[in-house]
């Protein structure tokens, strides 16, 4: 005899922002077994651009939030609805520029034109 099925919060809503316009698009339920990463990004319809671009998921909980998506949006690191890891952004000598994190730009889409950028070395 098969158990009666327990009734537990076995999904969370997630929000997804568009990477191109920064819109708050679709809100969905996740089952917590198919959670990705922080920050994972899907391909979804953004009524703002009128076509599929990328998302970024926010999560209720967890290390990666609206405004660290807004910091993120903001700053120009998303390019065309990709994400470079920190490891590979570009260093930034200049240390009071608003792009500069931990002495790296920000700024992948290259939305500020600054010529404090140094190529990564290899
Ligand atoms: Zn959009």
């Amino acid at each position: 005899m098969g158990r009666k099925t327990q009734y537990r919060r076995e999904f969370t809503i997630s929000d997804f922002y568009c990477t191109e316009c920064g819109n708050k698009g679709f809100s969905c339920g996740r089952k917590i077994s198919k959670q990705r990463e922080p920050g994972h990004l899907k391909k979804l319809y953004c009524m703002y651009c009128k076509k599929e671009t990328n998302h970024a998921e926010i999560r209720p909980y967890g290390s990666y939030n609206v405004e660290d998506f807004m910091e993120e949006f903001n700053l120009g690191r998303f390019v065309d609805g990709k994400k470079i890891p920190v490891s590979d952004l570009m260093n930034c000598s200049k240390k009071d520029c608003k792009y500069n994190k931990n002495g790296k730009c920000w700024n992948s889409n290259y939305s500020f034109d600054c010529g404090h950028r140094t190529k990564k070395e290899e």
